[in-house]
């Protein structure tokens, strides 16, 4: 009679009034992810989305894409039928798989007329299923399948399947991500996803033309986060060369953080006047020299706008395991000729005060270099 797709909210339903928007949005979002999919229709029915199937309907990959959406806690297949007990334990056997787990049938019968009772509708297609060699345990199941027994049909949704939570991208404003193609910034921009922000890119690079960005791992991850967010982003490319120039007037130990508050100062220009609400960074709490809460606050002083550092208090293993999940490490660790490799110092200072940072600034005049900067700025749609 029909098969479909039940998605779950969770944290939505929470939202209060602003429900139906972010309702919208997530609605919109599946819309996208599924373009080029064959489906009949996508409905809103009492805190869950409907995704109706057709014939041509490709479920794996329908599958695979709804786990890519922010704002989906679970989510189910369901298949519909007469309701009539052979053809409800037909359509079961028909459309489970029997990979040795556990299930338990749960009956719940909303059509109080129907012959048998939710207890026995369990026993039959347990037993039908137990006929087949499926392995039954009522107490701790792996599987659950749910029977709703209405009227018209029968629904019966097979396992629930983990959505990515959060909320959907878009349900919260627009931020900049500085992404360096490193393993932890690509995470930062993913956990910003996961809160329903928008996330565009800032990359400044050590090439001689920005075309050696385009075809770089830096688009290419941009990509792969694109399929988290169902749409484009801008990339935001600028030189490094400028700032690159003065390398010996700054002196090796100051270099990384002169280098971290000439990319902030830039970030904080292009967000204001693009409209960013805050900057997002892969910074991580001393895992570099760079890094510390010293070196963070000498560095964060050039910004005027919300420095976002979701990964700041992650293990290095936490968030690999984050990075290999998205599939981002595997480009991430590609080799890339990164400002980073430029900035020669072996032991660079791990506690640069912030007069000695504006004192080696004054010298160098950071402002005619990021102003020099800001006109080779280049930006793309990825
Ligand atoms: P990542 O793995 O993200 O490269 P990291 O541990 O290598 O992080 P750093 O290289 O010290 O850390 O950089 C800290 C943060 O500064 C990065 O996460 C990124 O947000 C930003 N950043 C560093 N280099 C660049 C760059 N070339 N362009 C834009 N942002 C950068
Ligand atoms: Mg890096």
């Amino acid at each position: 009679m029909g098969e479909l797709i039940t998605v779950h909210y969770g944290e939505l339903a929470l939202k209060g009034t602003n429900r139906s928007e972010f309702e919208n949005i997530l609605i919109n979002n599946i819309k996208k992810a599924l373009s080029g999919e064959s489906y009949e229709k996508i409905e809103k029915r009492q805190l869950r989305i409907l995704i109706h199937l057709n014939t041509q309907s490709n479920v794996d990959i329908i599958i695979k894409k709804l786990k890519t959406i922010f704002g989906i806690k679970w989510f189910s297949y369901a298949i519909s039928c007469k309701p009539d007990i052979t053809e409800i334990k037909d359509t079961v056997l028909q459309h489970i798989q029997n990979d040795g787990k556990t299930i338990k049938v749960q009956t719940n019968r909303a059509d109080k007329s129907f012959p048998s009772t939710s207890m026995e509708i369990n026993k039959l297609v347990g037993q039908v299923l137990y006929e087949n060699k499926f392995k039954i345990d009522v107490k701790n199941p792996e599987v659950r399948i749910s029977i709703e027994i209405l009227k018209e049909r029968a629904n019966i949704f097979f396992d629930k399947i983990a959505g990515l939570g959060g909320l959907p991208v878009g349900s919260s404003g627009r931020v900049l991500c500085l992404l360096s193609g490193g393993i932890d910034s690509p995470v930062a921009a993913w956990l910003m996803m996961k809160r329903g922000c928008t996330v565009d890119y800032l990359h400044v690079h050590p090439f001689a033309s920005s075309e050696e960005v385009k075809n770089s791992k830096i688009s290419e991850l941009i990509k792969k986060l694109n399929e988290f967010s169902q749409q484009s982003s801008k990339l935001f490319i600028l030189p490094y060369h400028e700032l690159y120039k003065k390398t010996f007037e700054i002196g090796n130990r100051n270099e990384l953080v002169v280098f971290r508050r000439f990319v902030l100062s830039i970030a904080n220009i292009i967000a204001k006047e693009h409209g960013y609400l805050g900057i997002v960074t892969g910074d991580n709490l001393a895992q570099v020299a760079s890094q510390t809460l010293q070196n963070l606050s000498t560095t964060n002083e050039v910004s005027t706008l919300p420095v976002y550092r979701p990964v700041l208090t992650y293990d290095k293993e936490e968030i690999i395991d984050i990075a290999k999940k998205i599939e981002t490490y595997e480009i991430s660790i590609k080799s890339y000729r990164d400002c980073c490799s430029l900035v020669a110092a072996k032991h660079p200072a791990t506690k640069v005060k912030l007069e000695d940072a504006k004192e080696i600034e004054e010298k160098i005049e950071i402002n005619k270099i990021i102003e020099k900067t800001m006109e080779k700025e280049e930006i793309i749609n990825i």
